[in-house]
């Protein structure tokens, strides 16, 4: 697009039908970025000692967790 803001024509016109009832619509469209979110952490982290895993949480070494089952510390998994 020349303009780029995503305000053309094509996207306003009445053809779409999503301004008339479109309530639900718009809930869909925000909850798919919230699932992105918890896409985007990935990975598990493994107690070596019960081979116990949990999520791991962004910004969390695993190997500064402890294992909430025998208190030993986490590694990372895959
Ligand atoms: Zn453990």
């Amino acid at each position: 697009m020349p303009k780029g803001d995503g305000t053309g024509p094509m996207g306003a016109g009445p053809g779409t039908g999503r301004g008339m009832g479109g309530s639900g619509m718009g809930q869909g469209q925000g909850r798919g970025r919230m699932g992105g979110f918890g896409l985007g952490a990935g990975g598990n982290c493994v107690c070596p000692s019960c081979r116990k895993t949990i999520p791991h949480q962004q910004g969390v070494p695993c190997t500064q967790v402890k294992c909430p089952a025998c208190g030993a510390a986490m590694t990372r998994e895959r």
